[in-house]
C-alpha cells in the first residue's frame, strides 16, 4: 500500500515559474511514489478574499496548469475544497477540540491581523483548524512542506492528537515530507516571486509575452555600463539560469564576469530556455483549454472520489463523538 499524500494550494489563477519550480514539480514527482490527493482550497481564499468575482476563473486556470503540467487524475484524486463539503462539518467538529489559545498564538494569524486590520474574520483564527480537516479527513499520511509550514503541520498534529486521545485513536498524525521549495525571487529581483507583488511570469504566457516580461528582470545593481563586468551571485537572471539553462551555467558565469556577454543577451538565453523547457506545457495547456467539458469531468470526478474517503471518515467521526 502506497502512503497517502495530501497537499492544498489556493487558488490563485495561472500560475507562474514560483508556483511551477517550488510546488507543481514536485507534485507531478510525488504521483510516482504515494496516493495523493491534491486540492485547491477555495474556501481558505475566502479569509482574505473580499471580492470573489474571480475565484471560479482562478480554479480553472489553475486546475488548466497543474493538468498540462503533468498532475495525472488516473493517478492523483484533483478536487476543489468546497466540493466536498464534509470539510467544513469536520472542521467545526474538531474545532470543539482546538483550545482558542493554540490558534492566537500562530505567528500567522498575528501577520494577517496586521496585514488586514479591517477584515480580521473568525476564518482567520480558524484557519489551522480548517486546515487540519482538509488533511485528517482524507487520513494523509505525508504533506509535503518546507521548513517555514512546519509549524502549522506541527499544529495540524496536535489537533489530530487530542482528538485522538479524547475519542480514542481516529487519525493518523501527519508526518511532514520537508522538501526543498526553492525561493524563486521575482522580476524586482529582492521579493519572492508572487501575482500580487506584480513581479512574476506565468508559465501558460506565450513565448514573446515571457521575452517581454524576462526583460524588464532586475540584474546585476553594480553592472551599469555593458563593459562593467557583473556578479552573476547576485544576480537573478542568472539564478534562474540554473532551473532554465542548467548546462550553460558556467560559461554564463564566466562571461558575465568578464563583460563577454551583456545583460540584453543574457536575458535573451533565459527567455529561450523557459520557453524552450515550458513548450510541451503550453501545447497541452492550450489543448485542454479547448475541452473545457473534460475539465468539468475531473472537477467532478476528484471530488467524487475524495467524497467517498470523506464521508468514510466523518462517519466514524460522528460516531466517536456520539453524535450518531
Ligand atoms: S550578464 Fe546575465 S548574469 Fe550577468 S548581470 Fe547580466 S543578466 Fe545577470
Amino acid at each position: 500500500m502506497k502512503q497517502r499524500v495530501f497537499s492544498g494550494a489556493r487558488p490563485t489563477g495561472k500560475q507562474h515559474l514560483g508556483n511551477y519550480l517550488g510546488a507543481i514539480r514536485n507534485y507531478v514527482k510525488l504521483q510516482e511514489e504515494y496516493d495523493c490527493i491534491y486540492c485547491i482550497v477555495d474556501i481558505h481564499a475566502l479569509t482574505s478574499l473580499e471580492n470573489t468575482r474571480e475565484l471560479q476563473q482562478n480554479i480553472w486556470d489553475m486546475m488548466l496548469d497543474w493538468l498540462a503540467a503533468g498532475l495525472d487524475p488516473n493517478q492523483s484524486i484533483l478536487f476543489v475544497q468546497s466540493h466536498v463539503p464534509e470539510v467544513t462539518e469536520l472542521h467545526t467538529l474538531l474545532s470543539m477540540v482546538t483550545p482558542l489559545n493554540w490558534l492566537l498564538r500562530v505567528p500567522t494569524f498575528k501577520e494577517k491581523v496586521k496585514l488586514q486590520p479591517h477584515n480580521v474574520n473568525y476564518g482567520l483564527v480558524g484557519y489551522p483548524v480548517l486546515m487540519t480537516a482538509d488533511i485528517v479527513l482524507y487520513k494523509a499520511e505525508v504533506i509535503p512542506v518546507g521548513e517555514d509550514q512546519l509549524p502549522h503541520l506541527e499544529l495540524a498534529r496536535e489537533i489530530a492528537r487530542r482528538f485522538n486521545s479524547i475519542f480514542g485513536n481516529t487519525f493518523p498524525e501527519p508526518e511532514a515530507k520537508l522538501t526543498e521549495f526553492p525561493l524563486i525571487l521575482g522580476l524586482d529581483g529582492k521579493q519572492k516571486m508572487s501575482k500580487q507583488l506584480g513581479n512574476d511570469i506565468e508559465i501558460a504566457l506565450s513565448p514573446e509575452e515571457t521575452r517581454q516580461r524576462v526583460n524588464t528582470a532586475v540584474t546585476d545593481p553594480a553592472r551599469r555600463y555593458r563593459h562593467d563586468p557583473g556578479h552573476p551571485e547576485v544576480c537573478n537572471v542568472y539564478s534562474l539560469h540554473r532551473y532554465f539553462n542548467p548546462s550553460q551555467l558556467d560559461r554564463i558565469a564566466a562571461e558575465c564576469r568578464t563583460a563577454q556577454i551583456g545583460c540584453v543577451d543574457c536575458k535573451k538565453l533565459l527567455s529561450d530556455g523557459i520557453n524552450t523547457t515550458l513548450k510541451p506545457f503550453r501545447e497541452r495547456r492550450a489543448e485542454l483549454a479547448t475541452r473545457p467539458q473534460y475539465i468539468r469531468e475531473v472537477l467532478a470526478d476528484g471530488a467524487s472520489r475524495a467524497r467517498v474517503i470523506a464521508r468514510e471518515t466523518l462517519r466514524e467521526v460522528k460516531e466517536k463523538m456520539g453524535l450518531l
